[in-house]
């Protein structure tokens, strides 16, 4: 039996979800699928696991709840620990490479990502007696293929006569995509709706919108705080810098002052004023995050200007307990955002998207929201993901409102006009499965074991047709064979990019030329590194000779100027973090035709691709140097094998009727002739064969990123590729 604190049971008796604990354990008892859908902070993620152990799930075996989130999966697996008078052996948790289940272990917070893999060892989850998919309304790829394989997992664990029951746990949004999917449960699932009190919440609207939401962030802040009644505050930001930028001035500006301080020695009897602040923020608590953390790793580039805001000490205001919240902050310094501030304080809590609906703060009564969050895109051409600021949805923006009101009315300030709201605003966010890249996302499922993707019940299903051709192109990389991967298709899923350009990744390490195919791939990933033409007409011609002859000597000779327009990337990115590394990276771009963004951005790839990759293969030597010497001849030449060992299905070749195609290619998957581009780096040599990154189309279809590869090397194992050997045939102009 569990034995509650007398103040737990109290808080706990004030959510509305205990009242319908009979009924919701009802539904759980006669089907074997239920989704409960139910407001942020209803009590679904601290009180369902309670329930079901209260029932006697937990007899024989374990109880699992997944969240998208590892900051969820620890602090919720606390809280119910706490909550039932459990220790930690027995309510756990496990993220990668952290956790404390033991033999004991009777309910199991973890991430999706985790759940997933155990999916691999033991296809039936034979230890659980029931699994909880929390916060499925996030969407998360683990989570969207966790729901397909359970749906399958549940019958036949029915069918041994050991069932296992699935419930689904969401915010109330969308519960279509999981009722209404005939491929996902043939009969549909009941929906347990839960209710929440919730409170009106008035929404503001700023009249104009911002760009520098930071500081309007700061300066609604100190309205509320210096005008508006008690109440506490929570700011939505994007990021953990943004977050702990924002607190520092918040602090600066609202000191927790007067604190009086007794000197220990008693010589000089005077009292003394100190300043004292929340807890201090650590900016070094900050190390990649891998279980499926979207929105909080990327936080080098902060675009804002912190001297913008003016965080003057403010005299007669009352203090303000000011704290930061994101995922990768340590646990403890989480769980202060659960206590009560010291007297005689507001609450401010600044934090991303993980108040949204993983964690609710008590008594908030004002939300101040930038309308922005952080998202995960993929380079379409090499699947390098990169985070961008963008608007949220309509559905998360209401989300954040709702926080507002758990306690009582309350206010939601946003940090944009309405405008902008219903216009730019989508109504919910794209599920992240079908904006991952399909080849990726083939890959990685197969390497989990799972068979027929094409046939696989997604909840949101990607593009079918993209699905088969990544199969497809997969085999053609040998990364498949006969539906399974292969040991190499294994080295590839390790890397953080599209499979071909994992595959070229696996082979450099092999070849101990990691570091160039990283650079090369970051900046692959980065749109316009050289330019083509000056920004200013006046200077146009001298420059764009300059340019061009500066590029030539880049591509040298031999093999460095068969690695065509790749050795001069590689080249211009070298040049130019050497540019940087003597504080002179704008001139140089300037002069030299790169733009200078773009070598930013490549270097912050770079840093990404080394520490992922590190992460994932310990023992690469991969390492970003910003004196990178160029390749030499021969790992010129391994570096034209191991791109067209990625490339394979995009081989061209020279078209020799001259007069009617002068640098006209056919390619091997395209019927129209591609030619070579002005500023190639290749028209003096014309190779007979070269492999392409891309193709695009002004006034003529053209190749980019060209390099020259030698006959001998053709792979003969791709089928479609025997047009090739035979004779062309004269294309028509
Ligand atoms: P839901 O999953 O429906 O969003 P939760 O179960 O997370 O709801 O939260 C239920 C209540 O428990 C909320 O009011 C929340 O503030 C409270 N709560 C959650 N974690 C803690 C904690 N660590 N300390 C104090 N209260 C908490
Ligand atoms: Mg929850």
């Amino acid at each position: 039996d569990v034995i509650r604190d007398k103040e737990i049971q109290k808080a706990r008796l004030k959510l509305p979800i205990l009242a319908e604990e009979q009924q919701i354990m009802e539904v759980i008892n006669e089907n074997p699928v239920v989704i409960i859908a139910g407001e942020t902070g209803s009590g679904k993620t601290t009180q369902v696991p309670q329930f079901l152990y209260e029932a006697g799930y937990a007899l024989k075996k374990q109880i699992a709840v997944t969240e998208p989130r590892r900051v969820a999966a620890v602090a919720m697996s606390r809280r119910v620990a706490e909550e039932m008078n459990l220790s930690p052996r027995e309510v756990s948790y496990l993220i990668r490479f952290e956790g404390n289940t033991t033999d004991d272990t009777k309910i199991k917070f973890m991430t999706d990502g985790v759940l997933l893999k155990e999916v691999q060892n033991d296809f039936l989850l034979t230890k659980y007696s029931v699994v909880i998919l929390d916060e499925a309304h996030e969407r998360s790829v683990y989570t969207d293929i966790l729901i397909g394989l359970l749906s399958r997992i549940v019958p036949l664990r029915h069918k041994r006569g050991d069932p296992l029951k699935l419930i689904v746990m969401s915010a109330t949004l969308r519960i279509e995509d999981f009722t209404t999917n005939g491929r996902l449960f043939k009969k549909a699932p009941p929906v347990v709706k839960v209710d929440s009190r919730q409170f009106p919440v008035t929404v503001h609207f700023d009249k104009r919108t911002s760009d520098d939401y930071l500081k309007a962030a700061f300066e609604k802040a100190v309205k509320v705080h210096t005008k508006l009644p008690e109440g506490g505050i929570l700011i939505f930001l994007t990021g953990q810098q943004e977050v702990n930028t924002l607190v520092k001035k918040l602090r600066k500006k609202f000191p927790l002052k007067v604190k009086i301080d007794e000197d220990i020695d008693n010589k000089p009897k005077k009292k003394k004023r100190k300043e004292v602040y929340a807890p201090e923020v650590n900016l070094d608590d900050y190390s990649v995050d891998w279980d499926n953390e979207a929105c909080d790793q990327d936080e080098e580039l902060s675009d804002h200007d912190d001297d913008e805001i003016d965080a003057t000490p403010s005299v007669d205001a009352q203090p303000l307990w000011v704290l930061p919240l994101y995922s990768l902050l340590p646990t403890h310094k989480q769980n202060e955002v659960f206590k009560a501030p010291p007297g005689g304080c507001r609450l401010c809590v600044v934090s991303t998207n993980v108040a949204e609906t993983s964690l609710t703060i008590p008594n908030i009564k004002y939300v101040v929201d930038c309308g922005r969050s952080k998202v995960k895109l993929y380079d379409k051409i090499t699947g390098v993901t990169s985070y961008v600021v963008t608007w949220t949805s309509k559905a998360s923006a209401d989300q954040r409102a709702g926080r507002a009101g758990r306690t009582g009315p309350g206010h939601c300030y946003r940090l944009y006009s309405s405008a902008v709201f219903n216009d730019t605003f989508q109504n919910f966010s794209v599920p992240e499965i079908q904006q991952k890249p399909v080849d990726d996302l083939f890959l990685q499922m197969k390497c989990m074991n799972i068979d027929k993707i094409v046939n696989f019940p997604f909840p949101t299903a990607p593009d079918l047709l993209q699905l088969k051709t990544a199969e497809h192109r997969l085999e053609v990389l040998e990364a498949l064979k006969e539906g399974k991967a292969t040991p190499l298709g294994k080295a590839v899923a390790k890397f953080p990019v599209l499979p071909r350009f994992g595959k070229m990744l696996a082979l450099s390490h092999q070849q101990d030329l990691l570091p160039y195919t990283i650079c090369l791939v970051a900046a692959l990933s980065v749109q316009e590194v050289l330019l083509e033409r000056p920004l200013h007409d006046a200077e146009d011609k001298e420059l764009r000779v300059k340019w061009a002859s500066l590029r030539r000597r880049w591509a040298g000779g031999g093999n460095s100027l068969l690695l065509g327009d790749n050795m001069v990337l590689l080249r211009a990115v070298g040049a130019a973090e050497f540019a940087n590394s003597e504080g002179r990276l704008e001139r140089f771009c300037r002069d030299n035709g790169l733009r200078a963004k773009a070598v930013v951005e490549i270097r912050k790839l770079r840093l990404q691709l080394t520490n992922e990759i590190k992460i994932n293969l310990p023992e690469a030597d991969a390492v970003v140097d910003p004196r990178l010497a160029p390749p030499t001849d021969l790992q010129a030449k391994l570096l034209r094998q191991i791109l067209l060992s990625g490339m394979g299905d995009q081989i061209a070749r020279k078209i020799d009727d001259k007069t009617k195609f002068k640098y006209g290619y056919q390619a091997n998957n395209m019927e129209e002739p591609v030619f070579l581009h002005s500023s190639s780096v290749l028209r003096r040599t014309l190779p007979e064969f070269v492999i392409y990154q891309e193709i695009y189309e002004t006034n003529k279809i053209y190749m980019r990123g060209v390099t020259a590869i030698e006959p001998e090397w053709l792979p003969t194992y791709v089928p479609h590729l025997c047009n090739l050997s035979a004779p062309l045939s004269d294309p028509e102009p």
